[in-house]
């Protein structure tokens, strides 16, 4: 934390683009900042060092002060566990993004360590798994489970970067571990090489996870399968794909949020009412029988599902799309839509889960 005294106001700065301005006309502000930078005292000890030069300064406000400065993301505990050093230079960066949401109860390391902990299936390592595994692995997730029942081909070149020329032929499953498992030897990495055929080839999968990511378009019902498994395991999920010109995400929060069921449900009532075909429906239409998924556009899918999965695993902010599609749109520069659908009382997947209080980001 760093700050600036103008006039009678203090102007604190921590994350770069954000900036805090404080009133502080006697001064008090600024020499308590002092004496938490010193990283030494507690509240009590933080008040009686002020006294001196504060004499109307209670534990109490100090106590309420440094409560409104925890608020605002300023303070980190003195007595923070460390990572061990290798891990340390190797999620520096991991570290520092985190720091802008920790706190006094949650430091930087402990988002880090929940990633370490974390299990995250992903389903499907094609174009969208490839930029998700690899970037989920760049986190610092510990432990990933990959289906996929395909073998590399040269027409998966234009966006599955996971793979190189050395794997055409090889199952993918096989050719993800190994590249994963090159890029850092401290990951575990399962592999499931088989198709999803119904609810009961991802329910297994769900035993310890904490999170799953799925990127299969086919069959046209394994969205429905998906959703009944996760809700059926309280695991929550993040789905995403490619339009020709168009990336498409949304996550479902068990009990928190509404399903894929709540969206169909919402959809087949909006046609029998007005003939018009909503998202869901308008989405299952538009699946591509061609894949025209190139690099740039399947990257980006795949880091929006992997921004929402880290949402989901650490609860740095609330997922940002649970209950909804969101749509970035290419043919007019990038736009952005959503289209959120209400969860429904009489959805047979949600009667699977008790309701919850919704997320409330960093916890
Ligand atoms: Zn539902």
């Amino acid at each position: 934390m760093t700050w600036q005294r103008v006039a009678d106001e203090l102007v604190v700065a921590f994350d770069p683009s954000e900036q805090v301005v404080l009133a502080d006309p006697s001064g008090q502000v600024e020499a308590l900042f002092r004496l938490l930078s010193e990283g030494t005292r507690d509240a009590s000890q933080l008040a009686a060092a002020l006294v001196g030069d504060h004499p109307d300064v209670t534990a109490a406000e100090v106590e309420s002060a440094i409560d409104a400065l925890d608020a605002l993301h300023l303070l980190e505990s003195a007595e923070r566990k460390p990572l061990p050093n290798g891990q340390r230079e190797r999620h520096f960066s991991n570290l520092a993004f985190f720091e802008t949401f920790a706190s006094l109860g949650r430091s930087a390391e402990d988002f880090q360590r929940r990633l370490l902990d974390a299990h995250v299936v992903v389903l499907g390592a094609g174009g969208l798994g490839s930029t998700v595994l690899l970037n989920l692995a760049g986190l610092g997730v510990g432990r990933l489970t990959v289906l996929d029942h395909d073998r590399v081909e040269p027409r998966n070149f234009a966006r599955q970067f996971l793979y190189s020329n050395a794997d055409i032929g090889d199952v993918k499953v096989d050719r993800a571990a190994a590249r994963l498992l090159a890029f850092d030897p401290e990951l575990r990495v399962s592999t499931v090489a088989r198709r999803v055929t119904g609810p009961a080839d991802v329910a297994p999968l769900l035993s310890d996870a904490d999170l799953l990511v799925t990127g299969v378009d086919q069959p046209a019902e394994v969205d429905v399968w998906v959703n009944e498994a996760c809700l059926a395991a309280g695991v929550p999920y993040v789905r995403g794909g490619m339009l020709p010109t168009r990336v498409v995400y949304w996550s479902v929060d068990p009990g928190r949020s509404a399903c894929y069921s709540c969206a169909l449900r919402a959809d087949a009532t909006a046609a029998q009412a007005a003939s018009t075909s909503s998202a869901a429906r308008t989405l299952a239409q538009q699946r591509p029988t061609v894949n025209r998924g190139i690099g740039p556009v399947a990257s980006l899918a795949g880091s929006l599902v992997a921004l929402e999965a880290l949402r989901y695993l650490t609860g740095f902010a609330p997922p940002a799309a649970a209950g909804r599609f969101r749509l970035v749109d290419f043919r007019d520069g990038v736009s952005e839509t959503e289209q959120v659908w209400p969860r429904d009382p009489d959805c047979h997947a949600c009667a699977a889960v008790p309701t919850l209080v919704a997320s409330t980001g960093v916890d």
